[in-house]
This record gives C-alpha cells, sequence and structure tokens, in this order.
C-alpha cells in the first residue's frame, strides 16, 4: 500500500512514524549454537516493553525490527510491544547473509525462495501481521552465491510489491556491489537502505554510496562509544554538509542484552536521542536532525 507505511498493528499514515530508529532488535534469537549468541539472544517481551518505553520516553516513535527469516523473529511478541507501548513497529521479511540463513536456504528453487517472501507478505509466521520492508544481507567483502539468490528473490518481491530493500552490508562492506546487483535487477536505489555503512569508518564511501542514489544507515551508534561516536557524528555532519542528508539515517542495531537497559546493558535505546543528539546538534541544525529521523524515514518506509 503505497504511501501507507505498514507497521505490525497494521498501515498507518505516513505522517504517524514521526522519530524513527531504521534498524533495531527488539525480540531476536540467532539460530546458531555458539555460546557467543547467548548474549544476542533478546527474548523478553516485558524486558524490551521497559526499553521500548525507555526510548518513547527520550521521544522515540517508530522502531524497525530488522529480524529476518530463521533469527528468532517474534512478529506476535512485536505487535504485544507496540499494543503495550503505543510505539510503531515496523518489521521485517528477508534472509539474513549467509552464516544465518536457513539450513533449507540451499535447496529451495528461486522459485520457493521468492513464494517464502511473498508469503510473508500476505500474514508473517501464520498471523496476520504484515512486513514494511524486506531484508538482503552479505559476507564480509564478498557477495556469497546463496546471497545472490536472496538479492534476486528480494528485489523480485519489491518490484512487485513496492515494500522497500533495507540491506545488512557486513562491516559496511559491499554496499555498492549490492545497490549494481539491485540496479541490474531493476529497482531504484531510492528504496534502497544500506545498513552498518558507519562500521566501513569510511566517510568517503559512504558518500559515494549517496551518489549512487542510495540511502545509508547509521546503525551501530552507542555501541563502540568511547572511540566510534565521535567519529559517527563527523561522518553524518560531513553527509549533510555534502547534501546528502536526505538519504542519511539513524539507529543502533543495539540486539544484544549488553546494550540495553532493561537487560542490564548500556547505552540503552534512548542513547541516541540523548547523547548521540546533544553532540550532533553542535554540528548540524535541528532541521538536518529532523529530516534524518522523521522525514526519510517518512518518505522511505512508505514507499515514496
Ligand atoms: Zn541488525
Amino acid at each position: 500500500m503505497k504511501g501507507f507505511p505498514m507497521t505490525v498493528l497494521g498501515p498507518v499514515s505516513a505522517n504517524a512514524l514521526g522519530v524513527t530508529y531504521a534498524h533495531e532488535h527488539l525480540l531476536v534469537k540467532p539460530q546458531l549454537e555458539d555460546e557467543k549468541y547467548v548474549d544476542y539472544t533478546l527474548d523478553s517481551v516485558e524486558k524490551t516493553t521497559e526499553e521500548v518505553e525507555f526510548f518513547k520516553a527520550a521521544g522515540g516513535e517508530t522502531i524497525v525490527e530488522m529480524t529476518p527469516i530463521h533469527y528468532g523473529r517474534d512478529v506476535a511478541g512485536y505487535a504485544e510491544i507496540s499494543k503495550r507501548t503505543g510505539v510503531h513497529i515496523i518489521c521485517c521479511t528477508g534472509y539474513h547473509k549467509k552464516l544465518f540463513m536457513p539450513p533449507w536456504f540451499s535447496e529451495k528453487t528461486d522459485e520457493a525462495l521468492y513464494k517464502i517472501l511473498m508469503n510473508d507478505i500476505g500474514g508473517m509466521d501464520g498471523m496476520r501481521i504484515r512486513p514494511g520492508v524486506i531484508k538482503a544481507g552479505t559476507s564480509l567483502n564478498e557477495i556469497a552465491p546463496e546471497e545472490s539468490r536472496a538479492i534476486e528473490a528480494v528485489a523480485r518481491v519489491h518490484l512487485e510489491t513496492g515494500i522497500p530493500i533495507s540491506t545488512h552490508c557486513e562491516r559496511g562492506t559491499m554496499g555498492d556491489e549490492q545497490v549494481k546487483r539491485f540496479k541490474a535487477l531493476g529497482v531504484d536505489p531510492a528504496h534502497i537502505l544500506l545498513g552498518h555503512i558507519d562500521s566501513s569508518l569510511d566517510v568517503e564511501y559512504a558518500c559515494r554510496l549517496c551518489e549512487m542514489g542510495a540511502n545509508i544507515c547509521i546503525d551501530h551508534i552507542g555501541r563502540e562509544r568511547a572511540d566510534r561516536d565521535a567519529f559517527r557524528v563527523g561522518m553524518i555532519a560531513t553527509l549533510v554538509s555534502r547534501g546528502y542528508g536526505g538519504q542519511v539515517f539513524l539507529s543502533g542495531d543495539m540486539g544484544k542484552k549488553n546494550y540495553l537497559q532493561a537487560y542490564g546493558g548500556t547505552p540503552g535505546l534512548r542513547y541516541i536521542l540523548t547523547d548521540l543528539k546533544s553532540a550532533l546538534l553542535e554540528k548540524i541544525s535541528i532541521s538536518d536532525f529532523e529530516r534524518i529521523t522523521i522525514e526519510n524515514p517518512r518518505r522511505f518506509f512508505s514507499g515514496e
């Protein structure tokens, strides 16, 4: 439905979204046995609700939940959190990078991979909850053959439905290649949001991606604060000063207990709207900040 972003509680008017974080995880569970993923598991509706309340109290209004197929997605949980807090939640369908793909991925035909996504768009995980964005992901410095197939399925679904595309770029890499692949498949880069671009620590690269017409997500804010957030603030200020403010999105991708206050971590979801915002407003205007946190998401998630 063009012009109406799809949330877990149904379509809303684009103006309702307000201040939006473009890439977070609220309930998530990587499906790998490794010990290290225990910290990456968020499975308490109670605790996540508390965290989302902190976000709301700081002025937050919408969260885009980027947990795709086979990554511990809990769409009923997202709907419950949205009902309890009044915060809009947009969730996704799509495939993660190769490491996190479902074990059945390679056995499926291209047609089946496409149909799985279309099926989600009709209602996810057996419910009436619909995704508002489609995910694709790539590995460090390469696009694995499986990831190419996922990109093809995602492009096809996007072209058919108009639902925007948001990606995982491992440590920020391969954003340019993703744009090239999607463009070759007929996708307008204006409907692509490239994730984790700040992790590249390369401002010129970020500008190049914008020059290609894509949107970029600065979404590891607050995760490596001491040394990196000053860099991020500088990166955002440079992007704005070079005329790319209409293509920048913010988030923290805080899918880890260690980052969320309600789970005993720090700095918490509100950090971007408190500390980071203060630092940023020394370099960019409030209208640029609002453009990045309100206007860009409103345009992108309504498919305009
Ligand atoms: Zn993520």
